[in-house]
């Protein structure tokens, strides 16, 4: 890649002026064109691959949302903007609180909004533990809400708004499939199979981009009233992934498309823009479906417990990645034996303590105190040391079946959850604090709302990355 930034001195002309470009036509860019353009100016969307969608296609389509969308209120959960807020502030460490409120308060219209640019979620519920549904259902819970100590912060209501998925595919698809539609419906021009390499600057503001289409020579192009950087994550950078989270680097898979390659994000740093969360990441490898599996317990190689085993899968895949060696074992007993639908391999069937310890390579008498104590309290439905709600406890006896859930071992992937600071605008800030004029950055190429995987739930990316794509489209309007 040529140098990132270009002084406007250096451009003798631009081969064409447009109000507005936006870099990436995934969810977030979609929805910031779509304000932008609604907006009555002249909007210009660059995409690098062949066309349109993103990781965002890619999804299983759910957006967080919540406060009372009409959705949640069709199928009869009773939620409000102070609830939803309630939750997140109390399993996030967004920094910012004006941007979490207003994410929350906004939530509810958001939704509709969604819905009337035709991104489809039918009114049905899922009700049962699961990552993401394939059966079309619009609304399940995706995330800690009645997990310990969460539970205690907010009414737990489902917040997972997921977008129809037809024929066994991923909803991701149809979300984008209707935003694009209502993007080429609305005429707004987005050039394909063309980068953008750099930021053009005029002092301290960005004033334009650079494009590179293959076996074309390099254009400049003018942008009156901002550049809003929609370039997804940076999950497919090996060496940023390894470099911010190293050991989920090493051991699971990235998600995303070739182009979640950072580059967005490393050239709005050259024009001076912050980061922030660049070690947070969501990694999975769930033990569930099927759910019952959730009255197992999990051990790591002391054969100690160390997360609630109801925890959403990111938030176990965090604790995992912090035990000696990121080694873990999920136990289940006969009555609610099921392969986990992951790759997690089953080590053995036990039919006692001591086989078990001894092929786990775990310390004498370990798995045998763990055991005692939890079964003391699963019997009065109790959980005291990590507090898994009682819907999932029952006395386990042997024999008991170990599964590998060590990160080495069993399937692990993972989203980036760092990326650019940005403001509620969605104005990408410097260090100190201040917005850089003419530079915004939205979706996935900002930092999420919940900084690590013991804060996130499914959705968590979406939800927040249309919503603050859609604010950013309409501040770079206003802009002069
Ligand atoms: C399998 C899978 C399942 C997931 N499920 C969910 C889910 O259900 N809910 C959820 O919230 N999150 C989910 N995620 C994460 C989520 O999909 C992404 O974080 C989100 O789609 C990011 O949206 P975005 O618009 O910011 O970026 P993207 O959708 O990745 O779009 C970015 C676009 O920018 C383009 N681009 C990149 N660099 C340039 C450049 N220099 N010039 C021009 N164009 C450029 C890319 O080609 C791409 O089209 C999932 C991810 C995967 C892979």
């Amino acid at each position: 890649m040529a140098t990132p930034i270009a002084p406007l001195t250096e451009i003798q002309s631009w081969n064409r002026e447009v109000d507005i470009v936006v870099v990436g036509l995934g969810a977030a860019g979609a929805c910031a064109a779509l304000e932008a353009h609604r907006a009555g100016v002249d909007v210009l969307i660059i995409e690098r691959a062949s066309g349109g969608g993103g990781a965002s296609a890619q999804s299983e389509g759910i957006f967080y949302l919540g406060g009372g969308t009409s959705l949640q209120r069709d199928l009869g959960y009773d939620d409000s903007p102070e609830n939803m807020y309630a939750f997140m502030r109390a399993s996030t460490s967004a920094p910012d609180d004006a941007i979490l409120r207003q994410f929350c308060d906004d939530a509810a219209g958001h939704f509709d909004w969604l819905e009337s640019n035709g991104v489809p979620f039918d009114r049905r519920a899922f009700t049962g533990k699961a990552v993401a549904v394939r059966t079309g259902e619009g609304l399940l819970s995706t995330g800690n809400e009645k997990v310990w100590p969460f539970i205690d912060a907010a009414q737990p209501v489902p917040r997972g708004h997921q977008t129809r998925a037809d024929n066994g595919d991923r909803g991701g698809i149809n979300a984008m499939a209707a935003l694009l539609a209502t993007v080429e419906r609305e005429g707004i021009p987005t050039q394909v199979d063309t980068a953008v390499t750099g930021l053009v600057m005029q002092d301290s503001t960005v004033v334009g981009v650079r494009l590179r289409t293959p076996g074309a020579p390099d254009e400049f192009v003018g942008a009156r009233r901002g550049v809003i950087m929609a370039t997804g994550s940076f999950n497919l950078n090996d060496e940023m992934t390894k470099d911010s989270f190293p050991i989920v680097a090493e051991h699971a898979r990235p998600l995303g498309i070739d182009s979640n390659d950072g580059a967005g994000l490393l050239l709005a740093q050259g024009a001076g823009a912050a980061t922030e969360a660049m070690e947070g990441v969501i990694a999975t490898g769930s033990i569930y479906p099927p759910a019952q599996l959730i009255f197992g317990i999990i051990v790591n190689a002391e054969g100690q417990r160390f997360v609630a085993e109801d925890s959403y899968h990111g938030r176990t895949a965090h604790f995992i990645a912090r035990q000696p060696e990121q080694r873990a074992w999920l136990l289940v007993d006969e009555e609610h034996f099921a392969y986990p639908e992951r790759g997690h391999p089953l080590v053995d069937v036990f039919d006692d303590v001591d086989a078990l310890e001894t092929s786990l390579g775990v310390p004498p008498g370990s798995i045998t105190d763990t055991l005692e104590r939890y079964n003391a309290g699963a019997s009065d439905g109790t959980d005291t040391e990590f507090h898994k709600h009682r819907d999932w406890l029952t006395p386990l006896q042997f024999p008991l079946a170990a599964f590998n859930i060590s990160m080495a071992v069993a399937e692990y992937s993972f989203i980036a959850l760092g990326g650019l600071r940005a403001d509620l605008d969605g104005r990408a800030l410097t260090e100190d604090g201040t917005a850089i004029d003419g530079l915004y950055a939205v979706g996935a190429v900002a930092a999420h709302l919940p900084r690590d995987g013991d804060e996130y739930a499914s959705g968590m990316s979406l939800g927040p990355g249309s919503y603050f794509g859609r604010r950013a489209g309409r501040h770079a309007a206003a802009r002069i």
